[in-house]
């Protein structure tokens, strides 16, 4: 018999396995039920590919990415192995076609969508009983969990499958799974004491920055004259924000496309090739983008208002660098995103849910706010212990370049208290600088600091004001809209009881040192 290692070298090329595939594989061909939960890029597809091939019959691979399948098949078959895709992207004579595959018992692979096992008047889950079904592979699993960013109603009948073949081995393999998703996948898979495999989720070659959306947009220009002409994504939170996003930069000269789910089929499929192929750098999206898209190049990407959860930043921004060479996540965090967030999250019709939900989005709205190296953070949430800091995101960064910054922090601070701590930060920021506007001439422009920080920008005040909510020297408020008040810590420094050492280097120029 064939051994996986000698599959390994004569199908794939490789000479190494890497990191767990070996133990995995041994798992599955043991008959355990098993769970793999590994980085995108780790190398997930040659851990049930190879049983599929040491094992005589049929492996099922479910998977909720059409628009992968078809590469997938083409790439086995290419090597000799026989497989074959099920999916509603097929007309029926195609689908006739395989079902004839499946039936003549010479497939080794079959990938189907979900809803093509469950579905129809003769759904495969009856056909298979009458094939020799060796192996099922559940691709994405994390999409079995409610409370995930990727629920698909489908892949909760998967148990029903688990128990109509209660000899055959089933795998679960996803990239992306907090603790509760994890109990999920066990429990709504119905997986009989499965093996669990963990890599660690960190991907070092991602240097990961968070900074205050204020001038965003140049911000942005000024990073992607950095990545020159490298490839990325941009997501931005609605159709409406791409399509106009992706005008905006075509206008500055870069070649962008929008994608979104409000586009139709061919324009969708088309801007998808044209960015794979290289042939157009950025595609600016909604979330719908990237779930699939195998470009192991994405040298950035790029969220421009903060994602609903970490999970979901961690799928996303790990679509950058499955090459393994250095990439940039760059997002931009507002207050104001976060309470937008909330009440879209507020709306959901089912309030368990919407309690899942907001509790994720305060984790991400915490992940932004703190201090602590942001993969240390990630890494920790995934349930990973870091014992140093990474040195490559922007709080290490900023930990090597401090000023002593007690001064402003204190004209800012002051501002806050004079507005009897009711407003947000944009307003405390325009009294310091002395604005001109109506309203404050009106009722503000009395106050003793107004216009005290006129010689300094209002991006400099913005950046400082937010260092001081992330290190916990003012605190937000307020329902209707953001509003600051001073913590204990907040009162202390501004009656002078200790210096404010602040980064104020946080935007983007710490970078060409990294990448080179
Ligand atoms: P995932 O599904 O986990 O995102 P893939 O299965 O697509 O990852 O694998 C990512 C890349 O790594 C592929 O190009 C694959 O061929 C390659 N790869 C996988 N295993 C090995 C290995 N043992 N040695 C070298 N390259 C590997
Ligand atoms: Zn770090």
């Amino acid at each position: 018999m064939i051994t996986p290692k000698e599959i390994l070298k004569s199908y794939y090329g490789y000479d190494q396995f890497r990191g767990q595939q070996e133990s995995i594989i041994d798992s599955i061909l043991s008959h355990q039920d098993t769970i793999v939960l590994m980085p995108t890029g780790g190398g997930k597809s040659l851990c049930y590919q190879i049983p599929a091939m040491v094992k005589e019959g049929l492996t099922l691979v479910i998977s909720p990415l059409i628009a992968l399948m078809k590469d997938q098949v083409d790439a086995l078959n290419a090597v000799g192995i026989p497989s074959a895709f099920l999916n509603s992207s097929q007309s029926s004579s195609e689908q006739r076609y395989v079902n004839q595959e499946i039936n003549s018992g010479k497939l080794k692979l079959l990938y189907v969508a979900p809803e093509r096992l469950f579905g129809g008047n003769y759904p495969l889950k009856d056909q298979l009983k009458d094939s020799n079904l060796a192996l099922v592979a559940i691709d994405e699993a994390h999409c079995v969990s409610q409370w995930g960013h990727d629920f698909r109603p489908d892949y909760l009948m998967i148990g029903d499958l688990r128990k109509a073949f209660p000899e055959v081995p089933f795998v679960a393999l996803t990239a992306t799974a907090d603790r509760q998703t994890r109990t999920d996948i066990a429990e709504k898979l119905g997986l009989a004491q499965p093996k669990w495999f963990i890599s660690s989720f960190d991907r070092a070659n991602i240097t990961y920055r968070i900074i205050p959306k204020s001038n965003s947009f140049d911000k942005l220009l000024e990073f992607l004259e950095l990545q020159q002409s490298n490839s990325g994504i941009i997501y931005c939170l609605s159709r409406k924000n791409v399509d106009e996003m992706a005008e905006k930069l075509q206008a500055a000269g870069l070649s962008a496309l929008p994608y979104h789910a409000g586009l139709n089929r061919e324009v969708r499929a088309r801007h998808q090739e044209l960015f794979i192929k290289d042939e157009v750098k950025i595609m600016v999206a909604t979330i719908a983008f990237g779930m699939g898209i195998d470009k192991s190049n994405v040298r950035f990407v790029a969220h421009m208002n903060m994602p609903q959860n970490i999970e979901g930043y961690y799928q996303e921004t790990g679509r950058a660098g499955r090459d393994g060479l250095p990439s940039e996540a760059l997002m931009f965090y507002s207050f104001s995103d976060y309470m937008i967030l909330q009440r879209m999250v507020d709306n959901a019709e089912n309030p368990e849910y919407a309690d899942v939900m907001l509790t994720k989005l305060s984790r991400m709205k915490d992940f932004c706010q703190s201090s602590v190296c942001r993969r240390r953070y990630l890494l920790g949430y995934f349930g990973e212990q870091q014992s140093e800091d990474c040195g490559n995101c922007d709080i290490c960064f900023g930990k090597n370049n401090q000023q002593d910054m007690t001064v402003p922090a204190q004209m800012l601070l002051s501002t806050i208290v004079r507005l009897k701590e009711g407003f947000g930060l944009g307003y405390a920021v325009l009294i310091l600088r002395g604005s001109q506007s109506a309203k404050i001439q009106e009722e503000h422009s009395q106050l003793s600091v107004y216009g005290i920080g006129k010689d300094k920008s209002d991006e400099f005040w913005k950046t400082l004001g937010q260092q001081l909510a992330r290190e916990g020297y003012l605190a937000e408020a307020g329902t209707q809209f953001p509003t600051l008040k001073l913590t204990t810590l907040g009162w202390s420094t501004l009656k002078n009881k200790g210096k404010f050492m602040l980064s104020m280097k946080m935007s983007l120029s710490n970078r060409k040192k990294q990448s080179t």
